[in-house]
């Protein structure tokens, strides 16, 4: 990962299952500082944009260097600076490259089975833009993908690439204990996940489904899936396009 702000990602790629997989070596998570490629006396990594406008942009000279070396295991101390691709590299800007996902509000939105996909891979670069976002010859030369959190804009990739990271690698074997749960949860079946429920039995007067304390694991199952399907029709009717609009749900249709 390609950040200037390595620290954001202190706690969260230490904390809980990621910190965990990472400290036995199920996966491998580097995170770069892009100012270790800059070359002038305040490490800038962005300029004015050409044709005017507010905001500044990020510069396609330091990124296309700071990748390359990346993706060639190559160090910054070689390879800051530079304007060509690194001597014998197999990797370059423009060429062959590993999976480079630029994460940008005008990309892929990012979703489970594009989660999936990513989870095939080897290995993932992920680029974390800022300032007013990222010279269009990164988009071209560098990034293989584009991707989305959502239709809205926040400061930077950071929070975006740690969505990815989070999303990926909980598809990666060994790294969610119980190996059933990803596959049994939210958008992996095509449908929202049925209600859980957990002790005490009563909570303000609330109680538990009875089914789920009849120890009926039939049972249990068939409510789960009626439930299931219930809950995605009333909240996420696109997810279930071949079923009509219910106008008397309660809650806001979500359908495009
Ligand atoms: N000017 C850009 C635009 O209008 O699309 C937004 C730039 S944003 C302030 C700075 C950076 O945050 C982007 O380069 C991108 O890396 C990241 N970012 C912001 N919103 C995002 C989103 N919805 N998904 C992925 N990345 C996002």
């Amino acid at each position: 990962m390609l950040t200037i702000f390595p620290g954001w990602f202190d706690g969260p790629l230490h904390t809980s299952l990621l910190g965990k997989a990472s400290a036995d070596g199920t996966l491998d998570i580097r995170v770069h500082d892009l100012r270790d490629w800059t070359t002038d006396r305040h490490r800038s990594v962005d300029d004015t944009p050409y044709g005017g406008g507010a905001g500044m942009v990020m510069r396609a000279d330091v990124w296309i260097a700071a990748c390359e070396a990346v993706w060639n295991d190559l160090p910054s101390e070689r390879t800051a600076g530079a304007l060509e691709p690194p001597d014998g590299a197999r990797y370059v800007a423009g060429g062959d490259r590993p999976r480079t996902v630029l994460l940008t509000p005008r990309g892929r939105t990012l979703t489970q089975p594009l989660a999936a996909e990513l989870a095939q891979e080897p290995r993932l670069t992920l680029l974390c833009g800022r300032y007013e976002g990222v010279d269009e010859r990164v988009h071209d030369l560098v990034a293989t993908d584009e991707v989305s959190i959502g239709d809205y804009v926040v400061f930077g990739g950071e929070v975006a690439a740690a969505a990815v990271i989070e999303t990926v690698t909980r598809l990666v074997p060994g790294v969610v204990g119980n190996a059933a749960s990803p596959t049994d949860e939210s958008f992996t079946s095509g449908l929202l996940e049925y209600p859980q429920y957990t002790r005490p039995p009563q909570v303000r007067g609330v109680g538990v489904p009875e089914v789920l304390t009849s120890g009926d694991h039939g049972a249990v199952a068939r409510w789960r899936a009626e439930q299931a399907r219930e809950l995605t029709r009333r909240r996420r009717p696109d997810l279930l396009p071949d079923e009509p609009l219910d106008p008397t749900s309660d809650d806001p249709p979500q359908r495009p």
